[in-house]
């Protein structure tokens, strides 16, 4: 499962920070997640318990903040939300496009204890 060695790489990245602020535990991990990161949340959620289990973060919530996709049109310079990658312009159906926003998976906040 493609969502679980997401979420083990969050772990990795909770330990180390954790460990640098010279912490036992990891109470809480804020990711973000855009809707273009290709990433299903359920499955993440889901996988969550697993790739925490015997870490510093075992038991720490998962709080997920999800960033709209947004592209800009490279025909006609409109800016638009998408929710798939391969989204038309709505203003002028034009496939080329510059995602702006949307493709981001990184951790935000730790809260460490
Ligand atoms: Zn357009």
């Amino acid at each position: 499962m493609h969502e679980l060695s997401i979420a083990m790489g969050i772990v990795r990245i909770a330990e180390a920070e954790a460990r640098k602020a010279g912490a036992g535990t990891v109470r809480r991990v804020e990711i973000r997640v855009g809707m273009l990161a290709g990433v299903e949340l359920d499955a993440l959620h889901f996988a969550w318990p697993m790739a925490t289990r015997e870490t510093l973060a075992e038991g720490a919530e998962l709080d997920v903040e999800i960033i709209e996709g947004r592209a800009r049109c490279l025909e006609c310079n409109q800016e638009y939300s998408i929710e798939h990658l391969f989204d038309t312009c709505p203003h002028c159906h034009s496939p080329f496009k510059h995602i702006l926003q949307g493709k981001e998976l990184s951790v935000k906040a730790l809260e460490v204890g």
